[in-house]
């Protein structure tokens, strides 16, 4: 009780000091918003891809809009190892969330290789997945790691993404196998292009008997 109203008076403090603005062009907003008004309502909206991990499984990723601006500008920010832009991207998908009446039990991030982690400092699925477990209080789960380096899937034509990706993810601690039987997983990501990392990460949990599998990205690459 008392550390959340230390929380909360260290908060409005930030934004006395500093009052909250447009991550893409900079105008004062309210303090709980991540853009203003005319840049929110420019984000195009993208419909929710379908994925096949098996024969009988799918999974649909949802995204809060296209991959342009203002979405690419936050994104991008990562490579500059902005933590206030990768909280921004996880209240951006939290309120997707809930609009779109999505439930899980459990947040997956995406992982990173851990050289990438070294060099950028943080995994911004990691963070967006904070954000998004605190917000429906249930856990975060950074179960999956990725067995070896792969190439940024940015840079790769689509079949070479799809086999970039295969099979370079695995179960980090098979303590974890109980826990997730039934669960209803959500998993988190930046960016989905193709689709193909998604499809990797789900075929970790198809062996595992969760309940089901849902993806939420910030942005799609279309
Ligand atoms: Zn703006």
């Amino acid at each position: 009780m008392i550390s959340e109203l230390i929380a909360r008076a260290y908060r409005l403090g930030c934004a006395l000091l500093s009052p909250p603005r447009c991550f893409y062009c900079y105008v004062g907003i309210p303090v709980e918003k991540v853009f203003c008004a005319a840049c929110q309502a420019s984000i195009q909206p993208v419909v929710s891809l379908q994925l096949s991990v098996t024969k009988k499984r799918s999974i649909t990723v949802h995204s809060v809009g296209v991959y342009q601006e203002p979405l690419r500008s936050l994104i991008m920010a990562k490579h500059w190892s902005d933590p206030c832009a990768a909280k921004a991207l996880g209240r951006l998908i939290a309120k997707q969330s809930k609009e779109l009446n999505v439930t899980f039990d459990c947040v997956v991030p995406v992982p990173l290789h851990w050289t990438r982690y070294a060099s950028r400092g943080f995994n911004q699925a990691r963070t967006i997945a904070d954000v998004v477990a605190k917000e429906h209080g249930v856990p975060v789960m950074d179960i999956i790691k990725r067995k070896r380096m792969t190439e940024y899937q940015a840079k790769l034509a689509g079949s070479a993404r799809v086999e970039n990706v295969a099979d370079c993810f695995e179960l980090a601690d098979e303590r974890f196998v109980g826990m997730l039987r039934s669960c209803n997983v959500l998993l988190v990501d930046d960016l989905v292009t193709t689709g193909a990392t998604v499809i990797s990460v789900a075929k970790v949990f198809k062996t595992l008997g969760v309940a089901s599998i849902t993806c939420l990205s910030v942005a799609r690459a279309v």
